[in-house]
């Protein structure tokens, strides 16, 4: 493996966006620093990135050699650097710190999953209250009002809170609410088991 290969295979490009700076939203819809971005262009793959607005592409070598205008070595040694993985140009890898890297990225990965699990969680109680909130209605002013409407009302305003708390916060912030998202699982579980679908 080359220094190169190494290095990408070793720091993936939304990790390195994020650590220089660069706003990454979900779905890794980042705001391109290469062209003036209102709105997220660039999409971040682990390994390229692709900017809808003005067409900037490569890998993670190439974000960091645009960002810094460095030749392509001098962004490898700058990775290196700024991520501990102990590459040297003339020298054989630095097998811990490759080895620690991998184990971090393992934990990040780890990570990730389970932000994308929370996410899904709150997704499905909002969509399952809003589905309520609409086919439960009352149809007419001296209905009887059904149960998962009310219930709906109640809770739906919270769950929309929730849902875009956690799309707007960082990753520290959203572990910070997982004991919330926990209960939310509890309680859409519950909800569905007594009322379905
Ligand atoms: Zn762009």
């Amino acid at each position: 493996m080359t220094i190169f290969e190494e290095v990408k295979e070793l720091v993936d490009v939304p990790t390195a966006a994020r650590h220089y700076g660069v706003e990454v939203h979900r779905s890794n819809m980042a705001n391109c620093p290469f062209h003036h971005d209102r709105t997220p262009s660039m999409k971040l793959y682990d390994d390229h990135y692709y900017c809808f607005g003005c067409q900037a592409h490569g890998d993670v070598i190439r974000l960091v050699q645009e960002l810094f205008g460095l030749a392509p070595i001098e962004a490898v040694k700058q990775l290196s650097n700024d991520f501990s993985l102990g590459l040297d140009v003339d020298k054989p890898p630095d097998m811990t710190a490759v080895n620690r890297r991998r184990q971090e990225i393992v934990k990040q990965k780890a990570e990730q999953a389970n932000i994308e699990r929370m996410y899904d969680i709150l997704l499905r109680y909002y969509t399952l209250l809003d589905k309520y909130k609409i086919r439960f209605a009352p149809k007419a002013p001296d209905d009887e009002i059904d149960g998962r409407y009310v219930y709906a009302v109640h809770h739906i305003e919270y769950a929309w809170y929730l849902l875009e708390t956690f799309n707007r916060t960082d990753v520290v912030q959203q572990q910070e609410i997982k004991t919330e998202v926990d209960r939310i699982e509890r309680e859409y579980k519950r909800i569905l088991d007594e009322w379905g679908e």
